[in-house]
């Protein structure tokens, strides 16, 4: 089940009064969600069907500014209109908003309604497509870890993002009695969510003051990325409707440890998962091996992907539990990929590049994309690596810099046979404005470094 609403019962809801608003939104670049506040009776007379938006939704940073270079759009094409035509299968309650539905859109051509390649709904709905021709589906899980803080977001913009308080004094990981003081928050982020038909499974303290994990049950890949985005927002409207801030940025302090978004992964066809092999080693199959060895083999084409800012590399550090190396392990944290369910029916990868700031759609696409090749190409994967990975010389190296990864990016044959080469251009496009913007800034660090010793 995507959404938890038909359309029959919205208008039932309408016409009790129980529902005024219906959110229509889209997922933009960022993997934020984007759009209008329809009112009811609009949205059930018309814009069910389809609604409008300036085509620089999918071209704008996370300031909405207008960089140059997408060959979508630009000021010189007269910054045109994409059509946001909402899937009623993902229509649920918003039960942390008064009298309040959501719909996910998908972003068609203004003039022939096809799809757009670069929008991240398309972009996954393409690689989940190539994986049905195989004859599987993909079931997927995204942790959500975020910093919770006491103050509220304006508090913190006015003080220059000085003065952070995080909601906890001390590490929280597993803390129960931490995890209490928090409840004013993570409890109704777990109860609204899954009244909005959001499978959640539990939250839990992390390995750093303030910082918080959320676990949504795997779902098909889709819906996943759906959870995952509407999860992330609710989380912040939640907070800040409590005088709170919540920060998915990887990195916001130098000596804390960063915040991930690992990506859970099994193939299935049918009921059946096909990972499992119960008489081979760890109970993992042929199909498995091949697809975990590309995962493996392309992680640094499609890190971009997973770390789309400066600040998401800050966060790759040895003894943080965020992983450097590209390799497998079984059930070690300090790897790329880690074997979770060993000789089980559950038996899945989780890739642990990903930060808290990836869009998951097109973190997961990514994935699926270098599963696939692996799949196709029958790669063959190493043995598993123990023992501390952040030491293992051996071991390739995730790209450790945006720099880097755009590189690898843009000379990814396989991403751009898999994705086409305008969305990899696209988004290499996106991640070299990230850059350039950076490279304009005086930061802190240099000023305090160099304004009297220099
Ligand atoms: P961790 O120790 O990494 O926190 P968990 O046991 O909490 O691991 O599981 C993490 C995620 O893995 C959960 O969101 C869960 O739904 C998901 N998961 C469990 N089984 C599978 C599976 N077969 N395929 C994909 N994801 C799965």
């Amino acid at each position: 089940m995507a959404g938890n609403l038909s359309f029959d019962e919205l208008k039932t809801a309408a016409g009790s009064g129980d529902i005024d608003t219906v959110l229509v939104c889209c997922v933009d670049m960022q993997g934020r969600l984007m759009g209008k506040r329809f009112h009811v009776q609009n949205f059930i007379e018309s814009s069910h069907e389809e609604t409008h938006c300036c085509n620089y939704i999918l071209a704008t940073d996370l300031e909405m500014a207008t960089p140059d270079g997408y060959a979508t759009t630009s000021w010189q094409a007269g910054y045109g209109d994409y059509v946001m035509k909402p899937d009623l299968s993902t229509l649920r309650r918003i039960p942390w908003l008064e009298g309040t539905a959501m719909v996910l859109c998908d972003l068609l051509d203004h003039h022939n309604h096809e799809p757009v390649p670069q929008s991240p709904r398309q972009i996954l709905k393409v690689q989940i497509a190539r994986l049905k021709d195989l004859g599987y589906e993909a079931m997927m899980a995204t942790e959500l870890e975020f910093f919770l803080f006491e103050q509220s977001f304006r508090e913190l913009a006015q003080s220059g993002y000085r003065e952070l308080t995080p909601i906890s004094a001390y590490n929280e990981d597993y803390h129960i009695l931490q995890t209490t003081k928090e409840e004013g928050v993570m409890r109704p982020v777990r109860n609204h969510l899954f009244a909005a038909g959001i499978p959640v499974e539990n939250t839990k303290g992390e390995a750093e003051t303030g910082q918080e994990e959320l676990n949504i049950r795997y779902a098909e890949a889709l819906d996943c990325a759906d959870h995952h985005t509407i999860a992330k927002h609710a989380v912040k409207e939640i907070a800040w409707a409590q005088g709170r801030s919540v920060t998915f940025l990887p990195k916001w302090h130098p000596q804390k440890v960063g915040s991930s978004s690992h990506v859970h992964m099994s193939l299935w066809a049918g009921k059946t998962p096909v990972f499992r092999d119960e008489n081979a080693a760890h109970g993992m199959s042929e199909l498995m091996r091949h697809f975990m060895a590309g995962l493996i083999e392309y992680a640094a084409d499609y890190t971009c992907f997973l770390a789309p800012y400066v600040n998401s590399y800050k966060r790759f550090m040895k003894g943080t539990f965020a992983p450097t190396r590209t390799v497998w392990s079984v059930d070690n944290r300090t790897a790329g990929f880690r074997l979770c369910g060993e000789n089980s029916k559950a038996v899945r990868v989780e890739c642990r590049i990903g930060g808290s700031d990836m869009n998951p759609y097109l973190a997961q696409a990514a994935l699926l994309a270098a599963g696939i090749k692996g799949i196709e190409d029958k790669l063959d994967l190493a043995p598993p690596t123990g023992g501390d990975v952040y030491e293992n010389a051996e071991a390739k190296h995730i790209p450790s810099t945006l720099r880097a990864a755009i590189e690898t990016l843009r000379a990814s044959a396989m991403l751009r046979a898999a994705m086409g080469d305008a969305v990899v251009d696209h988004y290499v496009r996106c991640a070299e404005w990230e850059q350039e913007e950076f490279d304009k800034a005086v930061t802190d660090w240099e000023i305090a470094r160099g304004f009297e010793r220099a």
